[in-house]
């Protein structure tokens, strides 16, 4: 990296870099397991009667859908996926999304820095996100949070922790709900959770806890994200925690373009597969896709106070 850039210009290139490395990696690393070879009849030709679900954590401002982004929300509401939360994890992709949620129908917007892209915040970067919570549709602030499968380095570690406090002091100001990755991370979260954070309100999403902490989280007041990861032979505690928790505290998300679920793991995920995702925890809990659909669509209304039709 060139040293004669200025700190800003250069923490913006690290972090393109660290981008681009983390995004080959996260495509190798869900290339795990084979597809099937029996015939596949995707979410969109198998009826969306009675089922509304809502993808409540994707990512589809960027490339990923730069050619197809209409036919994917076609494809989502052909599947039942009536309404999509996506998620700014850099300034670049927040400003995108306040874009999208302004222009298309059924599409809401949370804006924030990821910890794998965060930066010392300058006072302008503040005002920058909090003026985009003021457009139209923007829910939350996020995708905030820590990350240590990703970062090794403590110094940089330190600045995840910093900037996930400062962004939860945000929402707090704004009164907005906050959605949160926890990777390899969850003593520092549940800390900060406690101490800094014990005011906010919001969802841990692609929850990959333990029940134990499941449970700490919602007796204080958390929501759940499940995505494409329980329905991996690998799913470990998913099952577990997605049959005990409450109802009124699951969310069905994508992570969307990561972590497809099976059988399109490897592939681009999209919010069209949240419909497989809420199919496993349906039956997981013994209920039926109407009933969970419904129970957890309640819940994206009421944590992110969506509207839409
Ligand atoms: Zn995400």
């Amino acid at each position: 990296m060139a040293d004669n850039l200025d700190p800003g210009a250069r923490a913006a290139a690290e972090q393109k870099a660290r981008k681009a490395a983390r995004d080959a990696a996260r495509k190798t690393e869900a290339s795990g397991e084979p597809v099937g070879k029996k015939e596949i009849v995707p979410p969109w030709e198998r009826g969306a009667e009675g089922i509304a679900l809502v993808d409540t954590h994707a990512h589809i401002d960027g490339e990923d859908y730069a050619d197809d982004r209409e036919e994917t929300l076609e494809r989502a509401k052909k599947a039942g996926v009536v309404a999509v939360v996506t998620f700014g994890d850099t300034m670049e992709a927040s400003a995108r999304v306040v874009k999208m949620a302004a222009s298309y129908e059924n599409v809401f917007g949370g804006v924030g820095v990821h910890p794998e892209n965060v930066f010392p915040f300058k006072k302008e970067d503040d005002d920058r996100l909090v003026a985009w919570t003021k457009e139209k549709k923007i829910v939350a602030v996020g995708e905030i949070g820590l990350d240590y499968y990703w970062e090794k380095d403590e110094e940089k570690r330190g600045l995840q922790r910093k900037m996930f406090i400062r962004q939860l002091a945000l929402a707090r100001e704004l009164d907005l709900p906050v959605c949160i990755h926890d990777r390899e991370a969850h003593g520092d979260l549940m800390t900060i959770l406690k101490t800094e954070g014990r005011k906010n309100r919001g969802v841990i999403h692609c929850f990959s806890g333990s029940w134990e902490m499941a449970k700490e989280l919602l007796k204080l007041g958390w929501y759940i994200g499940v995505d494409g990861p329980l329905t991996y032979k690998n799913a470990a505690k998913l099952p577990e925690i997605v049959a005990k928790a409450p109802a009124d505290r699951l969310l069905v998300e994508t992570d969307c373009p990561y972590l497809s679920p099976l059988p399109y793991r490897g592939k681009r995920n999209e919010p069209a597969y949240a419909r497989i995702t809420a199919e496993h925890a349906a039956e997981i809990r013994g209920e039926s896709l109407e009933d969970f659909s419904a129970q957890t669509t309640k819940n994206a209304c009421e944590i992110y106070k969506l509207q839409f039709n």
